[in-house]
């Protein structure tokens, strides 16, 4: 399987004046093309060559790991922005209450700790084994996806997602990527977990057991790679 590198979901000055078309044509046309690139390269013709990124993600490691992981990465960044104005679902609203006291509370320990991850890395708003909303934050290419959580939304903290527009400013930076987080997009990253029979959280058996089945066997293969 070839990756592709995704097209954005709008124009490049669509994001101005928190986000320059300078840094994104930086940003998605040559850090993340570069990343689906040597991905491909480093694919070709072994145990990946075929396999869905989420699958290598998982199982690889090395080199073969962080490009997957940065495509990865960086296609959920690009798709939490939007130029319009979003809001959370009444269902994401409560959850981030429950999680963080309010929604004012989660932007501020959100941002506090995207400020103060050291490096490179991205922090992300995430969903535990338990249903509970979550801040994860990992250095450089790591992903949620190795650590059984389920990714929400995501903050590119590397040096490369704000040096043209705010320098060495990353609070800045991070202030005014707040604005543009495409909210609609979280909210239905979290209706997607809810009806996804393996990973729903809300879970119900129906009377034949039929949906039980079905998560027993995917959960078999999730332990059996092949
Ligand atoms: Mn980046």
């Amino acid at each position: 399987m070839k990756f592709e590198l995704m097209s954005l979901p709008f124009e490049k000055t669509a994001l101005e004046p928190y986000i320059s078309s300078e840094t994104i044509t930086y940003h998605h046309g040559k850090h993340h093309a570069a990343y689906v690139n040597k991905l491909n390269a480093l694919i070709e013709g072994g145990d990946y060559a075929d396999k869905p990124l989420e699958y290598i993600i998982k199982y690889a490691g090395g080199a073969i790991f962080n490009n997957a992981a940065q495509v990865y990465n960086h296609d959920f960044y690009w798709h939490g922005l939007s130029k319009n104005a979003t809001s959370c679902s009444v269902e994401l609203s409560d959850m981030i209450i429950k999680a963080f006291g309010s929604e004012d509370d989660f932007k501020k320990l959100f941002l506090a700790k995207a400020a103060a991850l050291f490096g490179s890395g991205w922090v992300w708003l995430v969903l535990t084994k338990e249903g509970d909303l979550s801040i994860a934050e990992f250095s450089n290419a790591d992903n949620p996806l190795r650590h059984e959580l389920v990714p929400l939304l995501t903050c590119d903290v590397w040096e490369h997602a704000y040096y043209i527009d705010y320098r060495n400013g990353r609070a800045d930076y991070l202030e005014n990527w707040w604005k543009l987080i495409n909210w609609q997009f979280v909210s239905d990253n979290l209706a997607a977990i809810e009806n996804d029979p393996l990973t729903g959280y809300a879970q119900v058996c129906n009377e034949d057991n039929e949906v039980c089945d079905y998560v027993d066997v995917m959960q078999e293969n999730e332990r059996t790679p092949s």
